[in-house]
């Protein structure tokens, strides 16, 4: 729900960036971005953008769903773990651990979300193909 607190946020999506709070008194990191630190409860709160890299921290296939989609928790290189979906992914092959990088796509409300695909796609053609 997009609010005053979090409008920075939604933002940053229609721009293509994934933010995270990043606390300036006890320099703990949290998603998604809170007005104040959930470890110290310090309003000094600062954005930060996500570099897009991750990995799979638990991931469950909604199979009832057609076509079935992911939903996943990924821990970015950052240190914050983020709920999400996992797009243009073999659902059979997915696993946890395994690097994931960013994208974006629209929701029906227009609103665009970060969303994450396997990162070794690009590496796993290029080795098939040689
Ligand atoms: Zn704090």
């Amino acid at each position: 729900m997009q609010t005053v607190e979090t409008r920075p946020f939604w933002e940053a999506a229609s721009r293509g960036e994934l933010l995270f709070g990043r606390c300036g008194s006890c320099e703990e990191k949290h998603y998604y971005p809170r007005a104040r630190c959930p470890y110290c409860f310090s309003d000094q709160v600062e954005w930060q953008a996500a570099s897009g890299r991750g990995h799979v921290y638990s991931y469950s296939v909604v199979r009832r769903s057609d076509p079935p989609y992911v939903t996943a928790y990924v821990t970015l290189v950052e240190g914050v773990t983020v709920f999400t979906n996992i797009v243009d992914c073999d659902i059979d092959r997915l696993s946890i651990g395994q690097p994931v990088m960013i994208g974006f796509e629209f929701c029906s409300d227009g609103q665009r979300v970060a969303v994450f695909r396997p990162a070794n796609l690009a590496v796993e053609s290029q080795s098939s193909a040689g």
